[in-house]
């Protein structure tokens, strides 16, 4: 494919690489693939090219995201899908509040990115390696960065606000900002479409469960409320997240462990949710195995995980007029019916009643989970990675 079309998506973490080319109007994807275990030995990128898998090692000096971005440059090279590119789409998590949108990235933006690192130290500084790995080896192309936090630059001040001192926002910019943003946007257009309807004119709750867990509140297709926070750690229990707990707790745990803030933190984000509770895996699939022989730590854990969510979502619905839908996304959400159904039986209050069979076959045509006489509960999977395409062929284009 020689036509200068195809959008290259990257998104950089911690030690992984996740990559696509995706054909923006068609949205066929055209390569997909993940490095893994960057900055190990072990590195290696898998990848699917028309249907068929394959991997590739990487040498020692390909193990950094700069050498694993090389390694996808020149896979795309001989795959004759280097030519066809008119852009490149950068999932970056913190956008702050100076971007609520994406953004079409010259010298200068790039450099202004830098000032959000504090914002998100464990992920910025990363995705921007990304960026600029691009810019040393394709000069030439168009970038794009694509905002987790973007698409909740809509909460009202009353949803994004700490009862803490102002000041601490005015000065440090402390308030909620959400992620999964991306997400949200996507499967909140994806919703609309299949119920014939144009997102402006829906009010939706959507539980987006995967590794990371959160929910939002979306009327006339703007974010109004959302469970994550300042940082990713506020909100639902996740696979090794705690979710909210009170801050108290904090204190509390490093005089009692006598360990220092920088553990308590990192039980907090690494041990907690899933894996702290069940004792052994942040994994749903496995959590539920444990479950199923008896496992009475892992039965737990998916009775907190579920109660938690269904009580955000119950917190979140007094920002909507009414409910079009409460839509389910992500691993968990497009595919545990077990955790779908524990949910809509905590909000029976809200109208939901589960259709086992529909339930169990994740959905009917139209995603639909719930009986017809009922709120509308519906399954959606989610695509970062296609909306992040599509906005970076938009700003491409209109830059051309
Ligand atoms: P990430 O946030 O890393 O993108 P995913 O959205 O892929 O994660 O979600 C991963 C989670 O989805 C894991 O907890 C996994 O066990 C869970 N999951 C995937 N498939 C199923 C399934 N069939 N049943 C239950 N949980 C599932």
């Amino acid at each position: 494919m020689t036509t200068q079309q195809n959008i290259l998506v990257l998104n950089c973490g911690s030690s992984s690489l996740k990559f696509a080319v995706i054909q923006p109007l068609s949205q066929q994807v055209l390569i997909h693939g993940l490095a893994e275990r960057l900055a190990s030995n072990s590195a290696q990128i898998q990848y699917t090219l028309a249907g068929q898998a394959d991997k590739h090692t990487l040498t020692p000096s390909q193990t950094d995201h700069q050498g694993a971005i090389e390694c996808v440059i020149s896979l795309l090279q001989t795959q004759d899908l280097l030519t066809s590119l008119a852009g490149v789409g950068h999932r970056v998590v913190h956008g702050g509040e100076a971007y609520s949108e994406s953004l079409l990235l010259t010298n200068e933006s790039i450099n202004d990115l830098k000032t959000l690192h504090h914002l998100a130290p464990l992920h910025n500084p990363v995705n921007l390696l990304g960026i600029e790995a691009i810019t040393q080896l394709l000069p030439k192309i168009s970038q794009v960065a694509v905002f987790d936090t973007a698409f909740h630059q809509t909460l009202p001040e009353a949803a994004y606000l700490y009862g803490v001192p102002l000041e601490l926002y005015k000065q440090h910019g402390v308030r909620r900002y959400g992620f999964h943003g991306t997400s949200y946007r996507y499967v909140g257009q994806k919703a609309a479409q299949l119920l014939g309807k144009n997102s402006d004119e829906c009010h939706f709750l959507v539980a987006h469960l995967g590794n990371g867990c959160s929910a939002c509140a979306i009327k006339n297709g703007k974010s109004v409320d959302t469970s994550m926070g300042m940082t990713p750690l506020e909100g639902l229990v996740m696979g090794t997240r705690s979710g909210d707990v009170d801050p108290g707790l904090i204190d509390f745990l490093c005089e009692r462990l006598n360990q220092p803030l920088s553990e308590i933190m990192s039980l907090l984000n690494k041990q907690s949710g899933l894996l702290g509770l069940s004792g052994k895996t942040n994994d749903m699939r496995e959590v539920q195995q444990l479950a199923e022989q008896g496992d009475t730590r892992a039965n737990l854990a998916i009775e907190v995980f579920a109660f938690k969510i269904a009580r955000y979502l119950g917190a979140l619905a007094v920002s909507l007029p009414r409910i079009d839908a409460l839509v389910f996304t992500g691993g968990i959400g497009e595919n545990d019916r077990l955790t779908r159904s524990l949910i809509l039986e905590h909000l029976a209050i809200l109208g939901f009643e589960l259709d086992g069979s529909l339930n169990k076959q994740n959905g009917d045509h139209k995603g639909r989970i719930s009986t017809h006489e009922s709120t509308l509960a519906m399954v959606v999977p989610t695509d970062e990675e296609r909306m992040i395409a599509i906005d970076t062929h938009q700003l491409v284009s209109r830059d051309q």
